[in-house]
Parts: structure tokens; C-alpha cells; sequence
């Protein structure tokens, strides 16, 4: 899950980063309206974590101006305490939902997850395939009851993958969901992590079919073999 943060005090977006981060997640941070509406028009995104109060462009111009342009990733909106009006006005421009500074991060990041929307193969915070399971919330993988470890990447990427089971994902796609802007992102790095992921939830299952394909000319997939 890739998201991006913008907000024009650097300690409050730098510490959101570094909590998601903490989470997994990979973001961007951006400290104006102006670059924060280029970066969300041109990346792929899956949240966006929005100040009202910008310099160049405000939130509420960023929000209108992104569902303008066709953008429906989904937008939370951070107000400070004393901007109620402004608050209505940022959900009736497009925001999804609101939160009020200053705010304990962990309430920033249930809001972030209720915004990731929840896939078809789903029980609350699990997500699955075959007998495969991952809980985005207390970051446990499991194949056939057998605890697996993963990196943050490794997780990342095998989250992404899950969330869209059964289609093939491109590259530039998982890259673009799994890597933050400024990773040093080579032509290999994905092959390279699918390896990863191949090692630990693949290999040491010999007995059981592998759940994570090769489309050749089109990228990977997680699923049963049809
Ligand atoms: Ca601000």
C-alpha cells in the first residue's frame, strides 16, 4: 500500500511517514498543494493524507481539483482544532473522511486502514489464499498453520498481491503500490523480492501448489493454478 502525505509542517509529515513506514507501508511526502496535487496526479496511490491548511494550493482546492481530474483515491483530510467550517467544506470537496489535529497516531492509522478498501477474500483484518493468511494488523503470515517470517517489503508486496488475487500485476504496477518515489527501484528489484516470496511461502511447501505465478510478458500473479 503506497501513500502519500501532504503536509507543509515537515515534523508532523515526516513523523507520519516514518509511523506508516513503521507499518509497511511505502510513502511519499510532499510540503506544499501544489507539488502534493502533482505527485497524486501522477502516481499511483492508495491513500492520500491531506492538510487543509497549505501553502500555493489549500486542501480543499487539492481535493476539488484531484476529483476534478479523475482521481478517486481516497482522501483523508487533517484540520486543525477551530476549522470545523473548513472541515465540511474539505468532505463536500471530495474527502472521505477527517481527522483532527493533533491526533494520536495510531487513530491516523486506523483511519489510513479503513480507507485501504477491504478485498473480496477477507475475515476482518486476514486476507487469504488457498492456506495462506496474512493479517495486516498484527503483520502474522501463515502457510498451512506454519508461521512464516517476512521483511516489511516482503510483506508489503505480498499484501499487494493478495488484496489483488487472481490478476495478473504488471511491474511497473507492483512498483508503483510497493515502493515509495524515491527508492532506488532497479529493472530486477521485483524479480528479485518474488524470489524472496517464492523462498518463504512456496519452496518450503513441496508437497502443496505453489501459489505465486510468473505470467510471462505480463508480470506475476497470486492464486490457484487453473
Ligand atoms: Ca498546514
Amino acid at each position: 500500500m503506497r501513500v502519500l502525505v501532504v503536509e507543509d509542517e515537515h515534523k508532523i509529515a515526516n513523523s507520519i511517514k516514518k509511523g506508516l513506514e513503521q507499518e509497511a507501508y511505502a510513502v511519499d511526502a510532499a510540503y506544499d498543494g501544489e507539488s502534493g496535487f502533482d505527485l497524486a496526479l501522477n502516481e499511483d496511490y492508495d491513500v492520500i493524507i491531506l492538510d487543509l491548511m497549505l501553502p500555493k494550493l489549500d486542501g480543499i482546492e487539492v481535493c476539488k481539483q484531484l476529483r476534478a481530474n479523475q482521481v478517486h483515491t481516497p482522501i483523508l483530510m487533517l484540520t486543525a482544532k477551530g476549522q470545523l467550517n473548513d472541515k465540511v467544506e474539505g468532505l463536500n470537496a471530495g474527502a472521505d473522511d477527517y481527522l483532527v489535529k493533533p491526533f494520536a497516531f495510531a487513530e491516523l492509522l486506523a483511519r489510513v486502514k479503513a480507507l485501504t478498501r477491504r478485498p473480496r477474500n477477507s475475515i476482518g483484518s486476514v486476507l487469504t489464499v488457498e492456506d495462506l493468511s496474512l493479517d495486516t494488523l498484527t503483520f502474522e503470515v501463515k502457510r498451512a498453520n506454519k508461521p512464516i517470517e517476512l521483511s516489511k517489503k516482503e510483506f508489503a508486496l505480498l499484501e499487494y498481491l493478495l488484496r489483488n488475487q487472481g490478476r495478473t500485476l504488471t511491474k511497473d504496477q507492483i512498483i508503483n503500490h510497493v515502493w515509495d518515489y524515491d527508492a532506488d527501484v532497479l529493472p530486477n528489484t521485483v524479480e528479485v523480492y518474488i524470489g524472496y516470496l517464492r523462498n518463504k511461502i512456496d519452496r518450503p511447501f513441496k508437497d502443496k501448489p505453489p501459489l505465486i505465478h510468473t505470467v510471462r510478458g505480463f508480470g506475476y500473479k497470486i492464486g490457484r493454478r487453473k
